[in-house]
């Protein structure tokens, strides 16, 4: 038989699939021997069963009769008994906390005899009612749907505070609340308690499946179907006078990771009263004045369960005159900044080794760390919190369309983009704007998705915002109107959004990476966990940098090498006509000379990452977009043809460009002459970057310096190509070692980013001497996706519907694109053991992807300059997770 029901005595904190995570740590506490109401759980499972059946497991009842007879022995009362009852809370719980599920439901079990017999027992008619009215409007609320309570209490309190309400008042508003419940629902509160009790266990169950709900585990990425656990506590009671009260406590700071204790207390209250921010807490402080025993006992408690837990905790508790209760613990969520310090306090007080602490700490929580910020001690003046989309803090004039975002932005000014909601339509309003700002949807949102996709700041779903885009404003719930073109400031990381601009300024962890001397405790901490993380990984980082200037500061940031060094930016600007003489071409002769004047320019290029990464590997891939892409487009070229055609002087060049620029034409580019294909395709184009890369490396080398070349051919998908190719090089290399004298120590290999390259990488491996893969271009081949039309057209729509509950692009696809690079990696090392493996594509950066590359036992990542760090840290959590190297955690 399946046990649906545990007692608080049964289960423990490991139990959160089952016990969910209140129930598991009530359990916990239970065993500690700290002070908990007695009580049980119902588990996850029993939820699944109902989500499954739409009925309770049959056996439920009786398990629940047992353990309810259980809890009254054990505190000599009966559920809902008319002269002394027994009273109970029915708390929801799941496995991850989860807003937008049933609130609890206290003082379970009263009615119109047991409130008389609890008044009795109390002596204190006021409590009762006051609890009474609790029951019914909590009751009436989350299990029946009634709406209307707080209405019907104003109009009785008329004005006075719930303080200075008696028990004849409080009877009344029983009364009344009674009476809603009979209109609304047409039939009288429950009076029978196992009723209750039952009923509420079910809303609980439903509640699973509400909206709310619902969005709030897809926002957050949560299955749909873990369910919810039930908890049932006897009632303790804070409302019992000045000597009860209520409250929450952290062991610690969560916002700055301070030690010390931080809290708040409110006296004369139960539940809710103090997070509803009804009436004005106290600072947990002023507990030692009100009630010394019991704040003694309270802090000896948190320091007990802070060493159990040996992570900062927070805490909810009661004193019933004078007695203290626990009635709930967890470990506390916290702002990046408390997680590092935090971490760190613990080693120091020895609760935690630094394994331990550098697994705590995450990526995006160091990510978040190193984004600009709004500079501490101004004066902000808030106009509503949103969703933090994507992170950065961006300043700039509010712009209600496309349009004006793209109109200002032309015109100098830094931009907001301020949308209800964004559409495809909005992408080049959101690519001219600093940050983007949404009234409406989630995570998974156009605007979310997009901006994250471009790297752009991105607040959404500030639904306190009422925004007018034919008026060109919005408003805030205080009345305030912002109108076009007025500055506000947005933090991408909080959700935060400000009037006025906000001076924006680099994080001390920014500034320390870059060499300054910032030294402070959470500096402190970053450096130890990503030092001690360094210390354990076995994936090499290296960065993605395309100039001397990106290579100097990705060494600052740890990077070991450079893993993609792109060449295409250096036929841009004023080498740009050098690279049309080479298209125009139509002689040796020419083709030949334009190459000749591009290869000093290249070869100054390389020096100077050589020098910046001197005795690193240099991984620099021949030249990959297709050439067309360095001409002026059909249209601007047709147009300048024309004009200039009217008047009778057209330029010889333009015209012969028009030609190639129509001839080159291609219906996919991405599909199309690139990569290793315009090498084959275009004679002397690939030799003359080898030799610029050769000569550069002699240069630095009788310079006393220590180069690394590494050559990368792109798009392969045969081997065939890559031998033509690597004839070529390796011709190259012999003339200039001829010329130079220096020694050329050299690798060749290619980049894996096509589905034909992987499933081929054996063969190809035989000639290549490294693989580096591309995983940006083999998720678009794989998925037959183009990156820019996809993000912004139908992701969401793809993410909303649950295709996928991360974009492809943002973390590797495991299950599709994971397989290739699995495959190519051991067919790769099954040809040539020892075979040299990186990653190259954006994943490199992202911490779930940089596990998944940990496990596939690849040598290195290579990312942008500014994730570098991001990868340090995850791919020493990676080993410290590994149960290979550490055992299971
Ligand atoms: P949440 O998940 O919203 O915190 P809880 O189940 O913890 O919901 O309960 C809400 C409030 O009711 C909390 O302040 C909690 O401390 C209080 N509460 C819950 N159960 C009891 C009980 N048995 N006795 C007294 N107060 C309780
Ligand atoms: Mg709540
Ligand atoms: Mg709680």
């Amino acid at each position: 038989m399946v046990t649906y029901v545990y007692d608080f005595s049964e289960g423990g904190k490991d139990q959160k699939d089952l016990l969910g995570g209140k129930g598991a740590n009530l359990a916990e506490m239970t065993n500690l021997g700290l002070p908990v109401p007695p009580g049980f759980t119902i588990t996850t499972e029993a939820c699944r069963q109902f989500l499954r059946t739409d009925d309770t497991p049959p056996e439920l009842t009786e398990q629940v009769t047992k353990h309810l007879d259980l809890l009254e022995s054990t505190m000599g009362k009966r559920l809902g008994a008319a002269d002394d009852p027994l009273l109970v809370s029915v708390r929801s719980g799941a496995a991850a906390s989860m807003p937008g599920m049933m609130e609890t439901v206290l003082n379970v079990g009263l009615n119109d005899q047991s409130v008389r017999g609890l008044a009795a027992q109390a002596d204190d008619p006021r409590f009762a009612w006051d609890s009474y009215r609790r029951l019914l409007s909590m009751f009436g609320r989350t299990v029946l749907g009634v709406e209307g309570f707080e209405e019907v209490l104003q109009e009785i309190a008329a004005g006075r505070p719930d303080t200075a309400l008696e028990a004849a008042d409080w009877q009344q508003v029983v009364d009344a609340f009674q009476q809603l419940i009979r209109e609304a629902t047409g039939r009288d509160f429950p009076q029978d308690p196992r009723e209750q009790l039952d009923l509420a266990v079910r809303a609980v169950f439903e509640s699973w499946n509400t909206d709310r709900a619902t969005l709030y585990r897809r926002q957050e990425r949560i299955p749909d179907d873990l369910g919810t656990a039930v908890n049932v506590c006897s009632m303790v009671f804070g409302n019992l006078g000045a000597d009860s009260g209520t409250g929450v406590a952290f062991t610690r700071d969560p916002a700055s990771g301070a030690s010390g204790i931080y809290g708040d207390y409110l006296q004369n209250a139960q539940g809710e009263d103090v997070v509803a921010g009804t009436r004005n807490t106290v600072p947990l402080a002023e507990l030692e004045r009100i009630d010394k025993t019991s704040y003694d006992e309270l802090v000896s408690i948190m320091s007990r369960l802070e060493s159990h837990y040996r992570d900062l905790c927070d805490i909810e508790f009661t004193i019933e005159r004078g007695t203290l209760w626990m009635l709930q613990t967890r470990v506390g969520k916290r702002t990046p900044g408390a997680a590092f310090r935090i971490a760190s306090q613990l080693v120091d007080e020895g609760l935690i080794d630094l394994d331990e602490a550098v697994r705590r700490v995450k990526g995006e929580q160091l990510a978040q760390l190193m984004f600009p910020q709004f500079a501490p001690g101004t004066d902000l003046r808030l106009l509503a919190v949103g969703m933090s989309a994507s992170p950065g803090a961006a300043v700039g004039a509010a712009a209600f369309t496309s349009e004006e975002a793209m109109a200002r932005a032309e015109a100098g000014e830094d931009v907001i983009l301020v949308r209800r909601e964004t559409t495809p339509d909005d992408l080049h309003g959101m690519v001219a704007a600093r940050g983007i700002l949404t009234a409406r949807g989630g995570k998974t949102s156009h605007a979310a998705v997009v901006a994250r996709g471009m790297g752009r700041t991105c607040v959404c779903g500030a639904d306190a915002l009422d925004v007018d885009v034919r008026a060109g404003l919005f408003r805030t719930a205080d009345g305030t109107v912002v109108t076009e073109g007025d500055v506000i400031s947005i933090d991408g990381s909080t959700g935060e959004v400000f009037l006025g601009a906000v001076p924006v300024e680099h994080s001390p962890v920014m500034r320390y990476l870059e060499g300054e001397d910032a030294r402070d405790e959470l500096v402190d901490a970053v450096a130890r966990l990503v030092d001690h993380a360094d210390s354990t990984r076995r994936l090499r980082v290296r960065a993605n940098a395309d100039n001397a200037e990106d290579a100097a500061r990705a060494r600052r940031f740890g990077a070991e090498g450079i893993g993609l060094c792109r060449t295409e930016h250096m036929f841009l600007g004023e080498r740009r006509e050098l690279v049309e003489s080479l298209i125009l071409a139509d002689t040796t002769e020419a083709r030949q000379s334009a190459l000749a004047a591009l290869l000093p320019l290249q070869r100054a290029d390389f020096e100077a990452i050589f020098a910046a990464m001197d005795g690193c590997p240099v991984t620099i891939r021949l030249l990959d977009p297709p050439l067309h892409e360095f001409l002026p487009g059909l249209t601007e070229l047709s147009m300048r043809v024309a004009v200039a055609d009217a008047a009778g002087k057209a330029a010889r060049r333009d015209v012969k460009m028009l030609e190639a620029v129509k001839r080159m034409h291609e219906q996919n580019p991405m599909l199309g002459l690139r990569g290793v294909r315009l090498g084959i395709a275009i004679p002397g184009l690939f030799t003359m970057q080898a030799r610029a890369i050769f000569e550069a490396a002699a240069a630095h080398t009788s310079a006393g310096g220590d180069p690394r070349p590494e050559i990368m051919v792109p798009l392969v998908a045969a081997v065939q190509e890559l031998e033509l190719v690597k004839d070529d090089i390796q011709k190259v290399a012999e003339a200039v070692q001829r010329e130079t004298g220096a020694p050329l120590d050299f690798k060749v290999g290619t980049m894996i980013e096509l589905p034909r390259a992987a499933l081929t990488a054996d063969a190809i491996a035989e000639v290549a001497e490294f693989f580096s893969f591309g995983t940006n271009d083999l998720t678009q081949m794989t998925w037959g996706f183009s990156r820019d039309d996809v993000e912004a057209s139908f992701f969401p729509l793809y993410l909303d519907k649950g295709v996928f509950g991360t974009s492809p692009f943002e973390s590797l696809d495991r299950q599709g694109v994971g397989a290739l690079v699995r495959t190519a990696t051991e067919k790769g090392l099954a040809a040539r053991p020892g075979l040299h493996l990186g990653v190259c594509g954006e994943h490199g950066g992202d911490p779930d992807s940089v596990h998944f590359f940990h496990e596939l036992g690849l040598d290195y990542v290579s990312c942008s300059p500014f994730r570098i760090p991001v990868a340090r840290l995850e791919a020493g959590r990676a080993a410290l997770m590994d149960p290979a190297i550490s055992g299971p955690t």
